[in-house]
């Protein structure tokens, strides 16, 4: 407890001030992280489940800054989102992964797709299909080497635009994948109205892997209905080996997880790539 003003303050009235500061910062300083560099994307590998092979990445935004140091998204994209600001975060991590993937092919690094975290107010905030577009036009990178990630919420939110910006996608060459599948309480309905190139299978089906029985059977089951709707999967938070076996035999096609390899800046994960460290 200290003494300010002449008023004690709880520490909890204290842990309460610095957490809006924190907020206040955030918020304050997005166009200013952005024009400096503080946003970046760090990349997880994503691999076949029969090679362990990298088929591709996932861009995961990270905020390093010179007051508060590194930061996670949940540090700030809540936030962001609750300010209407994410728009501004999330077209700087495209552009970055433009930019990435433009100097691999020119340096003639060896390269994979990258899989881009979309917010449900990117369709409100701007328009999302044109921003990106614009940006590959401009690295000249080609459109199967972007898959674009949104959740189940954006698309129970804003039907039409939702819709009709998943239509433009299609129609220009980008994949969509539908992110953290099962997490919400339209999963199958989504599945009725949308066509998705892959199903992200929510990591929280394998948190009880080892100890119920039946979330096997509940990921088994997931794999074979996407396979009857004609779409892939691929299992999220991947963190052992029975767990990749497990997901192989059922035909789960792409694995992500810490089992594989964390989220890394792009220099790391380069030399992932080209030590083979992910097979
Ligand atoms: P997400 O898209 O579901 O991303 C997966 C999260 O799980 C990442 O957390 C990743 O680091 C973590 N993860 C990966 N493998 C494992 C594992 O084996 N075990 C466990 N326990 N966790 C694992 P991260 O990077 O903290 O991102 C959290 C969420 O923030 C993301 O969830 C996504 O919804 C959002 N996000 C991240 N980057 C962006 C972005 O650039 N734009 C937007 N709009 N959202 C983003
Ligand atoms: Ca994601
Ligand atoms: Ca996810
Ligand atoms: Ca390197």
């Amino acid at each position: 407890i200290r003494h300010k003003y002449g008023i004690y303050y709880s520490e909890y009235d204290e842990e309460t001030h610095k957490k809006y500061h924190k907020r206040q910062y955030i918020v304050n300083h997005i166009d200013q992280a952005v024009q400096e560099g503080w946003i970046r994307p760090y990349y997880q590998p994503v691999v076949w489940s029969d090679t362990k092979e990298l088929c591709g990445c996932e861009a995961l935004a990270r905020w390093i800054d010179p007051k508060y140091g590194f930061l996670s998204p949940g540090d700030f994209i809540p936030i962001l989102e609750e300010h209407r600001l994410i728009h501004k975060l999330d077209v700087a991590i495209f552009e970055s992964v433009c930019k990435d993937l433009r100097s691999h092919m020119d340096s003639g690094k060896p390269f994979v797709p990258v899989s881009l975290n979309f917010s449900r107010l990117d369709f409100e905030l701007m328009d999302a299909v044109t921003v990106l577009n614009d940006l590959v036009t401009k690295y000249n990178v080609p459109r199967d080497y972007i898959h674009v990630e949104v959740t189940e919420s954006a698309l129970t939110d804003n039907m039409d635009i939702l819709k009709q910006s998943m239509d433009r996608f299609h129609e220009l060459g980008f994949a969509i994948w539908l992110d953290d599948f099962g997490s919400g309480y339209s999963s199958l309905n989504v599945l009725k109205d949308y066509r998705f190139d892959v199903l992200k299978i929510d990591m929280k089906f394998l948190s009880s892997f080892d100890t119920n029985p039946k979330s096997k059977d509940i990921i088994k089951s997931v794999v074979d209905l996407a396979k009857k709707v004609g779409m892939k999967t691929l299992t999220e938070g991947v963190e052992t080996k029975e767990q990749a076996e497990f997901l192989n035999v059922v035909g789960c096609g792409r694995l992500q997880g810490y089992l594989f390899g964390k989220p890394l800046p792009v220099a790391d994960i380069d030399d992932g790539i080209e030590t083979g460290k992910y097979t």
